[in-house]
């Protein structure tokens, strides 16, 4: 009997939503992932949390995850890049709005295609 498909509980998922199977999945809360959907939105919180930590006001982490979702699927922005800016820039995080973190896209592409 083949076994039992699911669809990936992750709402960006990586695979164009294509069934995963029981023994190919990871389980978060009671969804089944695939397994890099489940690490890519693990390395995402992450990133949230480690900014959540410069900041006074804990009620933007909607906002922060949202933004740093836009960073790694529309902007293409590996999450590995966003947690290191983050990490390296706490003192200038720490007093400025969250929609600063837009800037992590323009520092990502500015290094990845210099001008000519
Ligand atoms: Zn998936």
């Amino acid at each position: 009997m083949a076994s039992k498909q699911y669809v990936c509980g992750y709402k960006y998922c990586l695979h164009k939503n294509e069934k995963v199977s029981l023994e190919e999945s990871v389980l978060v809360g009671n969804r089944h992932y695939h397994k890099d959907c489940a690490e890519t939105k693990r390395r995402i919180i992450e990133c949230a949390e480690l900014y959540m930590s410069y900041i006074e006001d804990k009620t933007q982490y909607p906002t922060v995850l949202r933004i740093i979702n836009t960073l790694t699927f529309k902007n293409k922005v590996p999450t590995e890049y966003t947690y290191r800016s983050i990490a390296n820039s706490k003192t200038y995080y720490s007093d400025k709005p969250v929609y600063v973190l837009y800037g992590i896209r323009k520092a990502f592409w500015t290094q990845e295609f210099p001008a000519q």
